[in-house]
C-alpha cells in the first residue's frame, strides 16, 4: 500500500539489486495515493510468514495478536487451487491480518494511519500495483490493478524500480510459503488447528 503517513514511502527490503530491472519498459507508473482508506478497511490482508516474523520482531506482538484463519464462506476472491489454503481435515483456511468492523488491526481508527508502517506487510507495499508480463512472462514493468476498489488516481509518478525489487522479494517469500503450506498440509493429527501452522513456520525459521 502507498504511504498513508507523511513520510516517504519504505519499499525496499530485499539484499539483492535486481538483474533485469535494466531491460524493463516503464521506469515509472502514474499514481498518487489519496488516502482514501479503502486498502485498509475494506480488504482482506494476507501477510507471508515472513510479514508475521518481522511484525513481531518489531511489535513485541504475538501472532495471536494479530492474525486470525479464514474459511471459504468468510473471504472471496481467492482461487479454489491458491497454494495458500491451510487444509484441517476437511476444511481449509487462509492466513489473514485481523480485522474489525472499521478495518486492519494495524489501522489507527483515530488518524487512518497504518500503525506498523514501517514493518507493514510486502502485499501492502505492493498495492494496488500490477506486474506487467510479455508474452513470454517476462516481467515487464506495473501498472496500476484495475480489480481491487483502489480508485487509482493518476496525478502522481511512483518509480518502479523499488516496486520490482519488493516484487522480486515477494516471489522468493511466496514460494517459501507455499513449501511451508505443503509441509503443514501433509500433517495429518487429531484437534489440528490452522493456528497451528504458525508453530511450523516459527520453529522452521528459527532453525535457520
Ligand atoms: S498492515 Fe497497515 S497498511 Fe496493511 S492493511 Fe493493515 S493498516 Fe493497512
Ligand atoms: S485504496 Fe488506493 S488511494 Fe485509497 S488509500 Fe489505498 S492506495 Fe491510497
Amino acid at each position: 500500500m502507498p504511504p498513508k503517513a507523511d513520510k516517504a514511502p519504505q519499499v525496499c527490503l530485499c539484499a539483492h539489486e535486481c538483474v533485469s530491472y535494466a531491460r524493463m519498459g516503464r521506469k515509472t507508473v502514474r499514481f498518487r495515493c489519496h488516502s482514501c482508506g479503502h486498502c485498509c478497511t475494506d480488504v482482506v490482508c494476507l501477510p507471508t510468514p515472513w510479514d508475521v516474523i518481522r511484525i513481531v520482531r518489531n511489535t513485541g506482538k504475538l501472532p495471536s495478536q494479530f492474525l486470525e484463519f479464514l474459511g471459504p464462506d468468510e473471504i472471496s476472491e481467492v482461487d479454489d487451487n491458491d497454494p495458500t489454503w491451510l487444509v484441517c481435515g476437511t476444511k481449509r483456511y487462509l492466513m489473514a491480518l485481523k480485522r474489525g468492523k472499521r478495518g486492519c488491526y494495524f489501522l489507527n481508527k483515530r488518524t487512518k494511519f497504518c500503525k506498523i508502517y514501517e514493518h507493514r506487510p510486502i502485499l501492502c507495499r505492493l498495492y494496488p500495483f500490477k506486474v506487467q508480463e510479455t508474452r513470454k512472462g517476462k516481467f515487464n514493468g506495473f501498472t496500476l490493478h484495475k480489480d481491487v476498489g483502489c480508485p487509482r488516481h493518476r496525478d502522481g509518478e511512483v518509480e518502479t524500480k523499488p516496486l520490482h525489487r519488493l516484487y522480486r522479494q515477494d516471489c522468493g517469500n511466496q514460494r517459501d510459503y507455499e513449501d511451508l503450506v505443503r509441509a503443514f498440509n501433509k500433517r495429518e493429527y487429531p484437534g489440528k488447528k490452522p493456528s497451528d501452522f504458525i508453530k511450523l513456520f516459527v520453529e522452521v525459521k528459527c532453525t535457520r
